[in-house]
């Protein structure tokens, strides 16, 4: 908006520079005989004054009052020229011959020269000097001044554009952050009133959409789960009734049904996160002992794949005011997924930043994240079509739900590469 005001105004102050200079010598020009014959007029009476007090002394002593003139003209020069060394024009001389005076104008059409006729030889001419210094600078003062009131008058014009459309903007921005309830506010008054009207209706048709949406995903999960829990009862029931023979093919059964159960309970997890206006708990926690929590469900796999791990955490770390459930559940999929993909290390760091805000890192030795890919992977079902992820077996939804979760809370979650030669997940909290 700045950059809008900063250009918005340069084009006018070089307008109005460009108008200073060009407009005035494009009139003159264009209307020169309307300002020579008003000149004329204006300067008729102070050249007769003038030659007046010559013709009253004999010719011998117009020097004497060429002198006396000049001084009593001073700043204005007053010079007795023969008319031959007055460097006159064609047109200017036949005036002169012919007993009329004579004005030469400079800029904005003002007289700077009048000549005066008196007698066949003589000429007496009087002459504006340029203005002093300080007058030129009172000029360009004013013409400063004019500046700064356009500058004035157009800040008093763009506020309320500008406050409104910082208004704008900061709805768009938590509409986009999943605030589905943000709306502009502003008066239909305003001179971006009518966008904000329609900027509105969007959002309420977008606020509609998505809870739609959303209550479809929780309705359709809510029912999937029922017959799901209902067949894996079933099926499990029926272990002892089946000859041992397809006892094998029926707990595969049991392990299809039961992964189509975590795919419905993370989609459930994933569309509950989307609601951006519940409430988050903010509660005050150790961000060691939150970690150390995390790590401690996954201790027995840890040590059974002989992983090397490590918490590193700067010392004295503080508490930080988070919403535990939430950051435990991010940090649980980065370390599951670090555990999934790593070779033999996996680090995790903490650490509180300068500006109070608090980073979680979650590293590991492994493949890593091309780094076209670093951005799609945090989207719903996205998996890397790499041989080593299938045996993986999770959904691709893992990230998308961490980020939801980490983004809720106004954080971000990002990944780059490690030093370690894997991924580097990075969550960062900002402080409360
Ligand atoms: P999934 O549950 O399938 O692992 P995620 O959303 O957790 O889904 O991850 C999405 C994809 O990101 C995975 O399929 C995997 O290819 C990639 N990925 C996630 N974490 C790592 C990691 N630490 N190292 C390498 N690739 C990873």
């Amino acid at each position: 908006m700045l950059k809008f005001l900063v250009r918005l105004y340069l084009l006018i102050i070089v307008t109005y520079a460009g108008a200073l200079l060009l407009i005035p010598d494009a009139i003159v020009g264009a209307f020169h005989d309307r300002f020579m014959a008003y000149n004329l007029d204006q300067t008729r009476g102070i050249q007769s004054l003038i030659v007046r007090q010559f013709e009253k002394a004999p010719p011998a002593q117009w020097p004497a009052v060429e002198r006396e003139l000049a001084a009593a003209f001073d700043p204005l020069q007053v010079q007795l020229l023969r008319m031959d060394s007055a460097h006159l024009k064609p047109g200017e001389r036949a005036r002169l011959e012919h007993g009329q005076h004579v004005v030469r104008m400079a800029d904005w059409g003002y007289y700077q020269v009048i000549m005066a006729p008196l007698d066949k030889t003589w000429v007496v001419r009087l002459t504006s000097p340029p203005d002093p210094l300080d007058i030129n600078v009172l000029s360009w003062g004013v013409t400063v001044l004019i500046g700064a009131a356009l500058l004035g008058c157009l800040l008093l014009w763009v506020w309320p554009h500008w406050r409104d459309l910082e208004r704008l903007k900061e709805t768009a921005r938590r509409l986009g952050r999943g605030e589905m309830s943000e709306r502009t506010q502003i008066s239909p008054r305003s001179n971006i009133g009518e966008l904000a009207g329609v900027f509105d209706t969007m959002a309420d048709e977008l606020e509609r959409q998505v809870r739609q949406q959303r209550e479809l995903l929780d309705a359709v999960s809510h029912e999937l789960r029922t017959p799901l829990t209902r067949l894996d009862f079933g099926l499990v029931l029926l272990f002892d009734e089946v000859p041992p023979a397809s006892r094998k093919r029926l707990l595969e059964l049991v392990g299809h049904v039961r992964e189509l159960d975590e795919l419905v309970l993370e989609l459930l997890s994933y569309s509950r996160l989307q609601n951006a206006e519940q409430v988050r708990e903010r509660v005050e926690v150790s961000l060691l002992e939150l970690v150390d929590s995390v790590l401690g469900g996954f201790a027995e796999e840890l040590d059974s794949r002989e992983i090397q791990w490590e918490v590193r955490a700067d010392d004295a770390l503080p508490r930080f005011v988070l919403d535990p459930r939430l950051t435990a559940r991010a940090v649980q999929n980065l370390v599951r997924n670090a555990m999934r993909y790593c070779d033999r290390r996996l680090l995790v760091g903490l650490a509180l930043e300068d500006d109070g805000s608090c980073v979680v890192r979650v590293e590991d030795d492994g493949i890593g994240i091309p780094p076209e890919e670093r951005e799609r992977i945090f989207q719903p079902f996205y998996r890397l079509d790499r041989s080593r992820d299938r045996s993986t077996g999770g959904f691709g939804l893992g990230l998308a739900i961490s980020r939801r979760a980490i983004e809720g809370q106004g954080g971000t979650l990002s990944v780059t590469q490690s030093t370690l030669g894997g991924a580097r997940f990075e969550i960062r909290l900002p402080p409360r």
